[in-house]
């Protein structure tokens, strides 16, 4: 049987992770080994207890206590934290769901591809962060890197059976998130509401709102560089606001493929947690006689300032990517406490990345974790900052 872990399992694509496998037969299916969550304790125990797991881990330390109780008498084991989270990613397991969301995702990941597990990576700040270091870790203990994230999951199968040295571009479609139709000079005002209601589908707090602003997309602009190894000039973004393709490979002889299909993230998970097949899965069929119309727009990049960000930072490649995620984070926590405007995000990231650049080169590439983290911290350092000054700015 299958042994399987689940990163971030509370969330939205844990969620979406957990309905697959419990319609596959749940723990008839698949033995599951580490389930993880972070506040959430009964929704994870109850999680625990349906798919019988080995461990359910609380990144939380002090609901410790709280996990175990919500876990008596089921013989499963209760652990929390950093620490715990380690040991679980160490556990002999063939898949792994990497769903944690930002940087602390990073860590698992690692120790799972450390232990040759296959990884569907949903986490994608771990390749913004530390592609390199991924990548390597990987062929080193000849693990396997499968895409969760709709667009990469469809370049990914866009390219099955194809020569890479064939692709001449790839092109990321974006649903240009809540926002995109507003008037540019109204955005420094949105909410946090106004971020939240994206148009087309329901997702996490943090990725909806990056998804507004576009960092999500500058996320993946990076992750398709790191993970299909093309040149940043290869890379482009359109905005397709009815999400039914989910992206496109433009090869040299003119020929485009597209992968298009109802926006439902149980396809591209259910198609890492069965590939190299395809499996059967609960997801709306297209009807083309009822598709109105498929509309496309280049992306504004004064609207959207983090698309231009995403460029230097690929130019700059080495740790600018962890700085460039970091400073992302921070910077969206500030919104979310109503600290900045919505504009003030890519102002908060592009000050950062200037002001770690006196501090370490961003050029150098790190490939150890603690690398990586100490760019992270940093960034974090000096992003607060960089937010404080914005915010005192506005009071
Ligand atoms: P979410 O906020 O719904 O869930 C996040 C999960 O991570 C939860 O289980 C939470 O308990 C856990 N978590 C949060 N902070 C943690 C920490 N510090 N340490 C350990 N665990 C922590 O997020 P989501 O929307 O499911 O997104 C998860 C990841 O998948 C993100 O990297 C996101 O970019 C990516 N992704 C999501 C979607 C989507 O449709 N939701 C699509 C593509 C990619
Ligand atoms: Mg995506």
């Amino acid at each position: 049987m299958r042994r399987i872990s689940v990163f971030g399992a509370t969330g939205s694509i844990g969620a979406n992770t957990f309905d697959l496998m419990m319609r596959a037969g749940g723990p008839a299916a698949f033995h599951t080994v580490a389930l993880t969550g972070d506040r959430n304790i009964a929704r994870l125990a109850e999680m625990a207890r349906a798919l019988r797991a080995e461990v359910a881990v609380t990144a939380d330390e002090t609901l410790l206590p709280a996990l175990r109780a919500a876990l008596a008498g089921s013989g499963i084991a209760a652990a929390a934290g950093k620490a715990g989270l380690a040991e679980a990613a160490a556990r002999p397991a063939d898949w792994v769901m990497s769903a944690i969301v930002g940087a602390a995702g990073l860590m698992p990941g690692l120790i799972a591809l450390q232990h040759g597990a296959t990884l569907a990576l949903a986490n994608k700040e771990s390749l913004v962060c530390a592609g390199p270091l991924l990548l390597a870790t990987a062929a080193q203990h000849k693990a396997r890197i499968l895409p969760v994230d709709s667009e990469h999951s469809a370049i990914f199968q866009c390219l099955a059976g194809e020569d890479s040295a064939a692709v001449e571009r790839i092109i990321l479609t974006a649903s240009g998130g809540a926002l995109r139709d507003w008037p540019l000079e109204k955005l420094a005002h949105a909410t946090v509401d106004q971020a939240l209601a994206h148009p087309n589908w329901e997702m996490g707090k943090r990725i909806t709102i990056d998804s507004a602003s576009m960092f999500n997309k500058a996320l993946e602009v990076i992750e398709t560089r790191e993970f299909f190894g093309v040149a940043p000039e290869q890379i482009e973004v359109v905005i397709h606001p009815e999400s039914l393709i989910h992206s496109m490979v433009g090869f040299r002889d003119g020929a485009i493929m597209a992968h298009l299909g109802a926006h439902d993230m149980r396809h591209s998970i259910g198609y890492a947690l069965n590939w190299p097949a395809r499996a059967a899965l609960p997801v709306d069929r297209l009807d083309f006689s009822k598709l109105a119309q498929l509309t496309f727009r280049a992306p504004d990049l004064d609207r959207y300032p983090a698309l231009r960000l995403c460029r230097a930072v690929m130019a700059t490649h080495g740790v600018a990517g962890a700085v460039f995620n970091a400073a992302k984070e921070v910077a969206l926590d500030h919104f979310i406490a109503g600290q900045i405007g919505f504009m003030d995000m890519s102002g908060v990231v592009e000050d950062t990345l200037s002001l770690v650049s006196s501090d370490l080169s961003l050029g150098k590439a790190a490939m150890t974790l603690e690398e990586v983290m100490a760019a992270d911290h940093l960034a974090r350092v000096r992003a607060h900052a960089a937010a404080g000054i914005r915010h005192s700015r506005r009071e």
